[in-house]
């Protein structure tokens, strides 16, 4: 008979090891499988200028190296890289296949994460970080250190039009590029309308991201066979959405319309004993500071739960 841990976080970026340490602190016995991403998204990032208090930034490879050892130190032992498959929480104890092998426990806290949608165009991968961004908050400040700041935003809906609306104060220009017309939501693209260096190109389809070592614009198809055009530009924003890492849930717990988790205020997701926390959840912003700030209360709501409902 396998053990029940009190508490099973998925995910081992900077949500789901501030659960960790979070939950042990709480005096809950804790098991971390954080699939194959150790450290999250970020452990890739080479520079983050915008998670405190890190005067002049710090490297993503730097920040989560120490996030991963606090949170082993934490535990007695490293967040294990094991992937979780699949999960059943139609009874209690909750269960979850991971490696091959089942586990058991009290409460779960998924958090599992996104990853932007990419154009999969060539130039993209070559680029990114170099001109090629997907992160509005993130990024747009960098557009101070280049020669020229004529921003391309790339998308036609909500997630485009806040990437834009970010871009905005540090560009000189912003273009938003749609292969169909706008469906951002009328709010939003009145707020862009009525700014005097945005643009928009609709009826034009992504080709291929230019330029050697830099960002030197976009080449555009133009829809119904009108052939090929370029659009000069320093920066490429993507703002074609995120992609939320919830497909090993099944409809275990209740998403929204893209698959992101939805949860109360206190991240219960729709199963009693099962929390989310950090970008995998449906939220207004996807962040670092956020998504530990998430893991924290989720590991509070967790130990909360396994000491009033226990198993
Ligand atoms: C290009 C880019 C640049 C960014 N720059 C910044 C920045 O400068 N500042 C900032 O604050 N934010 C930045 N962000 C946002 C930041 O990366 C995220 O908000 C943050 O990583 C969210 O943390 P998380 O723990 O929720 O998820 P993630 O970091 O995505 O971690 C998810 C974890 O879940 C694990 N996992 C996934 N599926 C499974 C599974 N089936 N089983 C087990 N484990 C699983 C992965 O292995 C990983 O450990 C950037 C994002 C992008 C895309």
């Amino acid at each position: 008979m396998s053990q029940t841990h009190d508490l099973i976080v998925i995910g081992s970026g900077p949500a789901g090891l501030t659960a960790a340490i979070y939950g042990h602190r709480a005096g809950l016995e804790v098991l971390v499988l954080g699939g194959p991403a150790a450290g999250g998204k970020v452990a890739r990032h080479h520079h983050i200028e915008n998670y405190p208090p890190f005067p002049g930034g710090v490297t993503g490879a730097e920040l989560m190296v120490k996030w991963l050892a606090q949170a082993g130190q934490e535990m007695g032992a490293y967040p294990s890289e094991t992937k979780v498959e699949r999960v059943d929480f139609s009874s209690r104890p909750l269960s979850l296949t991971a490696g091959g092998e089942a586990f058991l426990a009290k409460s779960v806290i998924i958090a599992s994460g996104s990853h932007p949608r990419r154009l999969s165009v060539p130039g993209e991968a070559r680029l990114d970080g170099k001109g090629v961004f997907y992160c509005a908050t993130c990024d747009a400040p960098l557009l101070a250190t280049m020669d020229r700041q004529r921003a391309l935003v790339v998308g036609g809906g909500d997630s485009a039009a806040h990437t834009a609306l970010g871009v905005l104060p540090h560009a000189e220009s912003v273009t938003l590029v749609a292969r169909g017309g706008f469906r951002a939501s009328p709010a939003l693209l009145k707020r862009l309308e009525s700014e005097d260096k945005v643009s928009f190109v609709t009826g034009r389809v992504v080709k291929e991201v230019l330029g050697e070592e830099a960002v030197s614009g976009l080449s555009l198809e133009v829809c119904d066979g009108g052939g090929r055009e370029e659009v000069p530009g320093e920066a490429v924003f993507i703002g074609v959405g995120n992609r939320p890492a919830t497909r090993f849930l099944g409809d275990a717990v209740e998403l929204d319309d893209e698959g992101f988790i939805l949860t109360g205020p206190e991240l219960a997701t729709s199963v009693p004993g099962v929390f989310a926390a950090g970008d995998v959840r449906t939220t207004p912003l996807r962040q670092i500071i956020t998504a530990a700030a998430d893991g924290a209360l989720a590991a509070q709501s967790a130990a909360a739960f396994v000491q009033l409902e226990g198993a």
